[in-house]
């Protein structure tokens, strides 16, 4: 594969005053030209601090202790602040959760997209206006005209995270990295920008990194998806893989918490329990604790990845030839 982003190893740490916590441990990842990954987990699973490092976005109270992050070749790690600020925008875009954190309230639209395509793409005042026209219509924002000179609380959470994706698109970014872009919005709006999303990167053939905790907007978008838990990749595979044929029990909770298509339930299977505290990581697997299947070594040694094909490989003891045989449960969703 012709990669164009490639993660390794990387472990990233919080210190707070109850010491260090390994919110990031030892991920490694690569995404495609053209592709869409989907990382998923649940909050706390590290997926929103890996998508940060990569955009050196990180508070100040974390640090990358290890590992690279290879765009293009170079390492993003090591890079100046000042080469990063040229990344950032113009190479690698990020759409957030709450399009308000990444909108100034106190600037127009236009301006905010003006600034980018100015800033980015060497654009003159009548061009970049221009274009900022052309990107709203091509995110479906009617009225790009009028749209342009209002401020982001004219318009409502869906326009907002419109205009979101046009500012991410004013750069022409090879890669956008994608936070929970669509949790704050509703049902119908959720499909809208998931669709939208879809489209723009048929068309322009944007790389897409797209944090989620929702497996249902994974089987929409993506085509590999990595299974967070604890810091940890737990499982990788394609879509086909990870919805049919997942080998992690991680995973087998997560797709049967799924809610079920076409059947009406309010009632999601949530795997009980909760994540290990990661000031002080369990020794053995992450998960054993809320692990249906865990048997004594689980508790006592990391499970390594075996890997099922070329794209599939999953961290957990159940693939050891010695372990008892499980079935995988039948999924909620499938
Ligand atoms: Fe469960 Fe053990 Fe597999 Fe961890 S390694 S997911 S505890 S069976
Ligand atoms: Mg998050």
């Amino acid at each position: 594969m012709n990669s164009l982003l490639e993660v390794q190893d990387l472990q990233v740490s919080f210190y707070t005053y109850a010491g260090e916590v390994q919110a990031v441990r030892d991920v490694s990842f690569s995404l495609g030209k053209g592709e869409t990954l989907a990382i998923v987990g649940e909050s706390g699973s590290g997926k929103s601090v890996t998508s940060k490092s990569i955009m050196r976005l990180l508070a100040k109270t974390a640090k990358i202790k290890n590992g690279s992050i290879r765009f293009e070749g170079e390492d993003l790690v090591t890079l100046s602040e000042k080469k990063m600020q040229n990344i950032r925008g113009k190479e690698i875009a990020m759409i957030f959760q709450d399009p308000m954190t990444s909108l100034n309230p106190t600037m127009t639209i236009g301006k905010q997209i003006i600034e980018v395509l100015r800033k980015h793409r060497n654009m003159g005042r009548e061009e970049s206006a221009k274009r900022a026209v052309e990107l709203l219509n091509q995110v479906g924002i009617p009225n790009p005209e009028k749209r342009l000179k209002q401020y982001p609380h004219q318009l409502s959470g869906g326009m907002r995270q419109r205009v979101v994706i046009a500012i991410a698109l004013a750069g022409e970014p090879k890669v956008i990295i994608a936070d929970e872009p669509t949790t704050a919005l509703d049902v119908t709006i959720q499909a809208q920008i998931l669709e939208l999303m879809k489209r723009l990167q048929e068309e322009l053939g944007t790389s897409i990194v797209l944090i989620t905790h929702d497996l249902g907007v994974v089987a929409n978008m993506a085509s590999r998806v990595a299974v967070m838990y604890a810091g940890k990749i737990v499982e990788t595979g394609t879509v086909d893989e990870i919805f049919y044929e997942s080998r992690h029990p991680y995973t087998w909770g997560l797709l049967a918490s799924m809610p079920k298509l076409h059947e009406h339930t309010d009632e999601l299977l949530a795997i009980p329990g909760t994540p290990p505290d990661l000031s002080d990581p369990p020794k053995g697997c992450p998960f054993a604790a809320r692990c249906p299947y865990a048997m004594e070594v689980c508790y006592e040694q990391l499970p390594s990845y075996t890997e099922h094909t070329d794209t599939h490989r999953a961290a957990c003891w159940l693939q050891d030839p010695r372990a008892p045989k499980v079935e995988r449960p039948l999924a909620a969703g499938g």
